[in-house]
């Protein structure tokens, strides 16, 4: 029997039929396997450290510090997911949630007694090593992890230098926490009257709500005010906190030898500062659809004027709900052009129970998908059975079946992936389930619903993260050129960008001048964000593959791709993309997001149009 969740109800968990949630047994069979596993592994750390001064006596030493280090990192994924997962299920569970701890203290401990491992293994000569890869192919399986960690050591000072850094690093975080505590602890929400005379306290997420659904735009340009202007009063004080996370950044730059702060970001994954350049250049040259889009919300909202409070309002109103039953075996149809293997492992995962699908009261909110070594990947989820839950799932089953490929494929040291191409796959299976969504939707209705979700999911996750980025980058090169930093400054950038993104499809509205000291990320991971930017120019890329009419361009494009999602963490992402036929240094995979831009628009016009 179906079982659907009622809105505005929170079931116990022990409500929801057992088949719709996940079966943590293929981890530990109970908390005993579990207690057991703990054990294992607290021995094996401590066993670890009587390696120290072992691995310059020769390769044989080197290849079991290795092994044992894979077995710490194999056993930890099951210890840590076994108790995180349980935990997540209720978090008000104060026993669980102590064994959770209790392997984080672990965690520590366990980085402790490792810690002599890189110095010890850097300090032996590169050289010597290779010679001992070319002799040993147990050892050479370890080749990328020895280069990499060599090539990070590139930016590594003597110890005197490290020493000293590493007293700075403290006071390197003091920019964020004070951002953090001026924006949520000592931040005092504002709160508007609205037209029908209710009061509302905005805070972020209320605010967000009431901008994508108050169809009164007054009530959305008070609540946009209101919401910014706290920011506006308190400019100077941002300015300056962001001044600091700056001016840390460039002093760790130099204080390392890089040339700039963005080579110093990029460094670690060997990505080449000019992706981040060509990335901002030829968005900026590709912004004609996103303007044309907005031009059409305009126009269909029938709104005399324009601003980026009125940018989230839905265009057609729908309130569809999506039974999870029914999209479970959608799922599973819309991978069909990745083969019939990828499918069966897409079955086997609802098959299987690895998905926790409804809400229950003390769940975890959000979503994720758990990257569990030994056992196979599990999705949380908080299924609502709105459009956004849909893709949601479509989202972390991206993520897992590029778990499950990497982990079938690489040995434990590769099997891990970085963000850096984490979400091509993620995004990937939202455009093929778009695509099977698109081609099955009956109505006018159903068919601009969801080519405005994927038009909002490129503005959002495409073009403002660049529009960070691009910001991020300018502000980061005036510190560089010894510029101050002030307010007017800051303001002055996001100013700029704004005009040269949107052009003259928004109207005056000087409070948005100062959206810069409302965005966390700017303050938390500076040069993160364009992140997503570069894996969404990487799935429109393969997407021109998968869609193409040329059987055999798409054959080759999805054996590229599939060889993507194995290769897990084995080489620096782009090499791996590079492999998978996507050359983030070329402008043309950027230009790939404005074509379909371009199209996605095109198509909503036509749809709109034929009302
Ligand atoms: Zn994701």
């Amino acid at each position: 029997m179906t079982y659907r969740p009622e809105p505005g109800q929170l079931p116990n968990r022990s409500e929801v039929p057992v088949r719709y949630t996940w079966d943590l047994g293929d981890i530990c069979r109970g908390w005993d396997e579990w207690t057991a596993g703990y054990r294992e592994l607290d021995a094996a750390v401590a066993a670890f450290k009587a390696r120290q001064g072992t691995l310059a006596t020769g390769p044989g030493a080197l290849i079991e510090a290795f092994r044992a280090m894979d077995h710490m990192g194999a056993l930890s994924y099951r210890v840590w997911y076994y108790a995180s997962l349980r935990y997540d299920e209720d978090q008000r569970n104060n026993e669980i949630n102590a064994r959770r701890q209790q392997v984080q203290i672990l965690f520590a401990r366990q980085q402790q007694a490792g810690a002599w491992f890189n110095p010890e293994l850097l300090a032996i000569p590169l050289e010597t090593i290779r010679g001992w890869m070319a002799t040993l192919p147990d050892l050479a399986l370890y080749r990328f992890a020895i280069e990499s960690l060599f090539h990070e050591q590139e930016h590594v000072l003597d110890e005197r230098g490290e020493r000293l850094l590493s007293y700075a690093s403290r006071s390197g975080s003091v920019s964020h926490d004070s951002y953090a505590a001026l924006t949520t602890a000592d931040m005092k929400p504002p709160a508007v009257t609205l037209g029908d005379g209710e009061r509302v306290t905005l805070s972020y997420g209320q605010y967000r709500a009431l901008l994508e659904t108050n169809r009164n735009q007054a009530d959305r340009a008070a609540a946009y005010r209101a919401f910014h202007q706290v920011y506006a009063d308190n400019r100077n004080t941002y300015a300056a906190l962001y001044n600091g996370v700056l001016q840390r950044d460039w002093f760790h730059a130099r204080a390392r030898g890089y040339d700039s702060t963005l080579q110093a970001a990029l460094h670690g994954n060997n990505i080449p500062t000019s992706v981040v350049e060509t990335l901002i250049r030829v968005t900026k040259e590709g912004v004609e659809p996103l303007r044309r889009y907005h031009r059409l919300r305009r126009r269909v909202l029938g709104l005399d004027a324009y601003r980026l409070f009125d940018v989230f309002i839905p265009l057609v109103w729908h309130d569809a709900r999506y039974a999870y039953d029914d999209v479970a075996p959608w799922i599973v149809d819309a991978v069909a052009p990745l083969g019939p293997d990828y499918q069966q492992h897409v079955r086997e995962a609802f098959a299987g129970r690895w998905i926790d699908v409804f809400e229950n009261d003390g769940k975890r909110s959000g979503a994720y998908s758990a990257p569990v070594y030994g056992a196979h990947p599990y999705m949380l989820l908080n299924y609502n059975e709105t459009l956004d839950a849909i893709f949601t799932l479509a989202h972390e089953m991206g993520h897992s079946m590029h778990t499950l490929l990497a982990h079938q494929t690489q040995p434990f040291v590769y099997a891990g992936y970085t963000i850096f191409v984490a979400e091509v796959p993620s995004t990937l299976s939202e455009a093929l389930f778009l695509d099977f969504m698109l081609e099955r939707a009956q109505t006018r209705d159903q068919r601009a619903v969801l080519l405005q979700h994927a038009i909002d999911s490129i503005t959002s996750t495409f073009y403002t993260q660049v529009m960070f980025a691009d910001f991020e980058l300018q502000a980061h090169r005036l510190v560089e050129q010894d510029q101050p930093i002030t307010a007017e400054v800051l303001s002055g950038i996001y100013d700029t960008l704004l005009r040269e993104y949107y052009g003259d499809v928004l109207d005056e509205e000087p409070l948005s001048s100062v959206t810069w000291a409302r965005i966390p990320h700017f303050f938390s991971t500076p040069y993160y964000v364009y992140q997503y930017a570069t894996c969404f120019a990487s799935t429109a890329r393969l997407m021109q593959d998968l869609r193409s009419s040329d059987g055999p361009t798409r054959t080759a494009g999805v054996g590229r791709y599939l060889s993507l999602l194995r290769a897990g963490g084995s080489g620096y992402p782009m090499d791996l993309l590079r492999t998978a036929g996507i050359d983030l240094s070329q402008a043309d995979t950027v230009r790939a997001v404005a074509s379909e831009l371009d199209v996605l628009v095109s198509r909503l016009e036509a749809e709109l149009n034929g009302a």
